[in-house]
């Protein structure tokens, strides 16, 4: 439970979110977000800024979305209103800046007047990330001198509130957001005050995530193009010479992986190693853990195991995953220390638990050929010659084979569950918009163990699975994925170099089948 006293005032941050792409948000917002006690959100917000909303945090969703009531502006703007009297924390995301084209100011009004703190946490606007992604700088000391972002929303049955005569005259670049559904007549408007039909120009679509996608044409073709290319929102509109500049400053569209949405399933103190090398290629990842770990709370054995390590009764020590590692670290902080290993040799199941005993100093003396638990067990038992006391701190649902391989050369195993894994519930709808038909095709579900896929199957059980591609770490865990009826791709070697590999191909196989 967050700190929620009666006396503590409320307030509101009222926060840009960016234009898509989460690394795009400020730190200041990460920060604010993660101290929130309830967000209020609108169909800007993307599933990969969404999926960054702690859990524990009330979400009120407040836009457009099929089968459901749109909250008014005033609506909404009570609502605000409402938590912050409470004594909430409220965070109000806002898709790029709150205060471009995104009636911040409105939702202001009430809380101003009803003296209510609040905070503004400018953003970054897709008026101007959006054509950065795609190679569009909008100015160029050649080209202009001045930059216009302009509605090409029209008011409830008015009419297109532009002066076409004043943006032609200025020469500047033209930023035109909302305007998708009105494109023929912003064009036509721009022609008849006198811009030449030849003016190059773009459409840009969800820009900063993986489905972005550029239409560069010039003005007089640009509503054909967009027709053709059946363009969704959001998306803006550019015109202007430095349109023509995307073919060769466009950057994103040549990473490997740009177009592909990873989703990360491991527990999020686990992930960023493997959401930060998915993000080298240049692929949008959303972490959406599906399985948490909680340490064994009832630890008098793996006490007393560590106790009888002092005194020598074990030759080897075996962790079957990071988090084992790290859990049985903690517990023989608790009743000892580093020194009680002196005398053990230490086996880990794969390069993951390796480097998670290298943080503490720790080097592991054995790491099987192939990264399983029955090789490991097999392997182990080659190695020791003579039969030993064998220490095997993890997971409570551990798999039984590695203790069967070790048990037949004679060894005494202590199998101790140290930990259990829980299904982590997603957000509902969350997992459902992110494996949503249209997008399908490009997004990839990244499991790690077979227990990432159990806990998505419960966490996630809006998703339909044969929708979803697994790009699996290894045998078991594909398995695992695919008797749900997922299509799977396996990694070579259970690394995250091979894992990434593997979707790198499973996305080229794609490319090349459409
Ligand atoms: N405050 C927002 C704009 C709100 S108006 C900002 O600063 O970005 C909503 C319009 O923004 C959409 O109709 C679209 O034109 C544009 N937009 C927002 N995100 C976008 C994205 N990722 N790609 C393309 N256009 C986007």
């Amino acid at each position: 439970m967050r700190m929620n006293d009666n006396n503590r005032r409320g307030k509101v941050w009222l926060v840009g979110a960016g234009p898509g792409d989460p690394t795009l948000m400020t730190v200041r917002a990460r920060e604010m977000l993660a101290q929130s006690d309830v967000v209020v959100y609108d169909a800007l917000i993307g599933p990969a800024v969404r999926s960054l909303i702690p859990s524990d945090a009330e979400k009120i969703y407040v836009g457009k979305r099929s089968g459901r009531h749109t909250l008014r502006q005033e609506e909404i703007n009570q609502v605000l209103l409402d938590k912050a009297l409470e004594g909430k924390r409220v965070v109000r995301l806002k898709g790029g800046d709150p205060f471009l084209f995104g009636r911040g100011g409105e939702e202001l009004e009430l809380l101003a007047g009803s003296d209510i703190d609040f905070e503004i946490i400018p953003g970054i606007t897709s008026a101007f990330a959006v054509p950065a992604y795609n190679g569009i700088p909008v100015t160029h000391r050649d080209m202009c001198s001045s930059v216009h972002v302009i509605t090409g929303h029209r008011r409830a049955g008015g009419e297109l509130d532009i002066d076409y005569d004043a943006l032609v005259r200025g020469g500047g670049t033209l930023v035109f957001l909302m305007g998708i559904s009105n494109l023929g007549a912003i064009a036509d408007g721009l022609m008849a005050a006198g811009m030449s039909g030849d003016t190059p120009a773009a459409v840009l679509e969800r820009g900063t995530t993986a489905m972005q996608r550029r239409v560069s044409v010039t003005l007089s073709s640009i509503e054909a193009a967009a027709d053709a290319a059946m363009v969704q929102t959001p998306a803006i509109i550019v015109v202007g010479e430095v349109c023509a500049l995307a073919d060769r400053f466009s950057w994103k569209d040549k990473m490997p992986l740009s177009d592909v949405r990873a989703v990360v399933t491991r527990p999020r103190e686990m992930a960023s190693r493997l959401s930060s090398m998915l993000r080298e290629e240049g692929a949008e990842v959303i972490e959406l853990p599906t399985i948490v770990t909680k340490k064994i709370s009832d630890n008098h054995r793996i006490h007393q195991a560590i106790e009888g390590l002092g005194r020598g009764d074990y030759g080897w020590l075996v962790f079957t995953s990071p988090a084992g590692v790290r859990v049985f670290m903690e517990e023989l902080t608790e009743v000892s220390d580093i020194r009680a290993l002196g005398g053990v040799r230490i086996a880990a199941i794969g390069q993951g638990s390796a480097r998670e005993l290298l943080r503490y100093g720790l080097h592991a003396d054995m790491i099987p050929s192939v990264y399983d638990g029955e090789t490991l067990g097999r392997e182990l038992a080659q190695v020791i010659k003579e039969p030993c006391g064998i220490l095997v701190p993890r997971a409570s649902i551990g798999n039984k084979e590695l203790i069967h391989e070790l048990e037949q050369t004679g060894n005494t195993v202590d199998d101790i569950p140290t930990y259990d894994t829980l299904y982590e519930q997603v957000e509902p709808g969350l997992a459902e918009e992110i494996f949503a038909e249209q997008d399908s095709d490009r997004t990839y579900a990244v499991f790690t163990s077979a227990s990432t896929v159990r806990g998505f199957l419960a966490g996630c059980s809006d998703v339909q699975t044969s929708n979803v591609k697994a790009v699996c770490i290894g045998k078991q865990t594909a398995a695992e994925a695919e008797s749900a009826g997922m299509k799977t791709y396996v990694a070579g070697k259970a690394t995250l170099e091979d894992l990434v590999a593997a979707l790198k191909a499973a996305a080229d196989e794609e490319t090349r089948i459409e």
